[in-house]
C-alpha cells in the first residue's frame, strides 16, 4: 500500500519512506500522521473467491492480491463480487502458509461498487509508476468544471452535496471513509488544505468523484442586475411644489407624500419657494419666562416640563444669556452648602456621642463634598478626633489568678524541690515563669511557698 500512502499524502513522502527504512513496523503508520482513532484499520486480509480459483488453476498456488487490500474498497475489480476477510491475530509481517483459503462463495455487488473498484485499481497501477495527488491538482480539477468561482473561493454546498449524492451510493465502502451528510464541508476543506492529513481511502473516493462528475463546466453566477425604481414621474413633484406653494411645512408635505426632507428642500430652492419649517415652541413670553426661572436655580428638567418645551433648548437659551451659567454655578454651591452643612448638624444633634467615622459613614457625600470645598468650617463642626490606643494583648492580672492554680496543682503532685525553669516546662515552656516573673506576682508566692516548705522538710 505504500505507494498510495505516499502519493496521497506527497507532503509527508519523505518521512513515510524514511520510516519504511527503518526497523520498526509500526514507525510508517505512526508516520502518516493519520486519526487512528477514526482511521484505525482492521486486522484483517481480504480476497476474492473468483481469483483464487483462477490463481491456482494457473499458478498451482493462491496469493494475496495487493489491489484486494486497498482501504475502503470491498470489492474485487475484475469479478465485481464482494471481498471476504481473514482476521489475523497479530502484525505480522510474514506468516508460514497464510494464504487465501478456497471454496468459499461471495455474493455479486452493484455496478457502482464495481465501478469505483477498477477506478481504485487503476489508480493504485497509477501510483505505483510515480505519479502523485494532491490539492494543486484538485483546485486545479475543481476550477476546470466550475466548482471555483471567479475569486477562487469553492464552492462547498454545491460539491458537498453532489459528492455525499455519489458516494452514497458505493454501499461497500467503509463508512468511516465517507462524508455523514449533504452539509459535511469539513470533509471537502480537509481534502483541499495541503496541511490536512486525510486518509488515502478519502482521496480514492475524493478522484473517483472528480472521475465521474460533470465534464462540462458550471456556469459561472453573474452579478444580478438591480430593476431600476418606478419613476414616481413629474405628478408627484407638481403634488409636492402646490403644498410648498401653499405653505404646508417640510414635515408634513413628507407625510402626504412620502418624499425626503432633503428632495422638498431642493425642490423648493429650485422653484424659488420658501420653505416652512415647524413653528417653534419657544416664544418671547416663554423665554422671558425661562430666564426668570433660570436665575432663580430652577432645575433646567423642571423648566423644560413646565414650559413644554425640550431640555435642550432650556440649555441653549441659559447659555446664550450672559453671566447666566456663572450665577447658576454660584447658586447651585451655596445650595449644596447648606444642604450638606445642615445634614451634619443635624446628625451631630440627634448622636452626640457619635465619632468621626460615624459621621464620615453616616453621611459620606456631605463628609467629602465639605472635606472638598468647606474644610475648616468641617473641622470645627466635628467632633475632637479621639487618640487611638492600643489595647493590652495580654491581661496578666487573670493569667496570673489562673496560673497560680495551675502551679498549685502541679506542686501539690511533686516530690521534693523543682527548680523554676522546670517548671516553667511542665507549664508548656512559655517563659512566664522566667522572663515574666515579674507581672505574675501570686504565681511566684505560691511558688516561693514551696520552696521554703521544702526546705523546712530538709
Ligand atoms: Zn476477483
Amino acid at each position: 500500500m505504500a505507494p498510495l500512502f505516499l502519493a496521497c499524502l506527497a507532503d509527508r513522502a519523505e518521512v513515510i519512506q524514511d520510516a519504511m527504512l527503518g526497523e520498526r513496523a509500526g514507525t510508517p503508520g505512526r508516520s502518516c500522521q493519520l486519526p487512528c482513532f477514526k482511521y484505525h484499520p482492521k486486522l484483517v486480509l481480504k480476497f476474492c473467491p473468483e481469483c483464487t480459483k483462477e490463481d491456482i488453476k494457473r499458478f498451482g498456488v493462491s496469493y494475496w492480491h495487493r489491489a484486494h487490500q486497498v482501504f475502503g474498497v470491498n470489492v474485487c475489480s475484475t469479478h465485481h463480487k464482494e471481498l471476504l476477510e481473514t482476521k489475523l491475530h497479530g502484525r505480522s509481517r510474514l506468516l508460514r502458509g497464510l494464504l487465501p483459503p478456497t471454496n468459499c462463495i461471495s455474493a455479486t455487488t452493484t455496478l457502482e461498487n464495481a465501478q469505483f473498484a477498477e477506478f481504485a485499481c487503476s489508480k493504485l497501477i497509477n501510483f505505483s509508476s510515480g505519479r502523485k495527488s494532491n490539492t494543486a491538482a484538485y483546485r486545479r480539477m475543481l476550477k476546470r468544471f466550475g466548482y471555483l468561482t471567479t475569486s477562487g473561493r469553492v464552492r462547498r454546498q454545491l460539491l458537498s452535496a453532489e459528492l455525499y449524492d455519489l458516494l452514497s451510493t458505493l454501499t461497500a465502502v467503509d463508512i468511516q471513509f465517507k462524508p455523514t451528510s449533504r452539509k459535511d464541508f469539513r470533509y471537502v476543506s480537509g481534502l483541499l488544505d495541503k496541511n490536512n492529513v486525510k486518509h488515502p481511502a478519502i482521496h480514492l473516493l475524493f478522484s473517483y468523484w472528480i472521475s465521474r462528475t460533470r465534464k462540462a463546466p458550471l456556469p459561472l453566477k453573474r452579478p444580478k442586475i438591480r430593476e431600476s425604481r418606478p419613476c414616481l414621474g413629474k405628478e408627484k413633484d407638481a403634488e409636492c411644489l402646490a403644498l410648498l406653494a401653499e405653505g404646508f411645512s417640510l414635515t408634513e408635505i413628507m407625510l402626504r407624500t412620502g418624499r425626503s426632507r432633503c428632495y422638498l428642500k431642493r425642490l423648493a430652492a429650485l422653484n424659488c419657494i420658501e420653505t416652512k419649517k415647524q413653528p417653534t415652541k419657544l416664544t418671547s413670553d416663554r423665554s422671558v419666562i425661562l430666564l426668570q426661572l433660570a436665575r432663580k436655580g430652577f432645575h433646567r428638567q423642571i423648566i423644560a416640563e413646565r414650559l413644554g418645551i425640550s431640555v435642550g433648548t432650556v440649555e441653549m437659551a441659559i447659555s446664550q444669556a450672559e453671566g447666566l451659567v456663572g450665577h447658576r454655578k454660584r447658586c447651585k454651591y451655596q445650595s449644596y452648602r447648606r444642604r450638606y452643612k445642615a445634614q451634619i448638624l443635624r446628625y451631630r444633634q440627634r448622636n452626640p456621642g457619635a465619632l468621626r467615622k460615624h459621621i464620615k459613614k453616616a453621611c459620606s457625600a456631605a463628609f467629602f463634598w465639605l472635606y472638598l470645598n468647606e474644610r475648616y468650617w468641617l473641622e470645627e463642626a466635628l467632633p475632637t478626633p479621639t487618640k487611638a490606643q492600643a489595647k493590652p494583648r495580654v491581661d496578666w492580672e487573670l493569667r496570673d489568678k489562673e496560673l497560680a492554680m495551675k502551679v498549685g496543682d502541679v506542686l501539690s503532685g511533686c516530690e521534693g524541690r523543682i527548680s523554676r525553669s522546670r517548671l516553667d516546662r511542665l507549664l508548656g515552656g512559655h517563659g512566664w515563669l522566667t522572663k515574666y516573673r515579674a507581672r505574675l506576682p501570686r504565681t511566684m508566692n505560691v511558688f516561693r511557698a514551696h520552696i521554703g516548705s521544702c526546705k523546712g522538710q530538709s
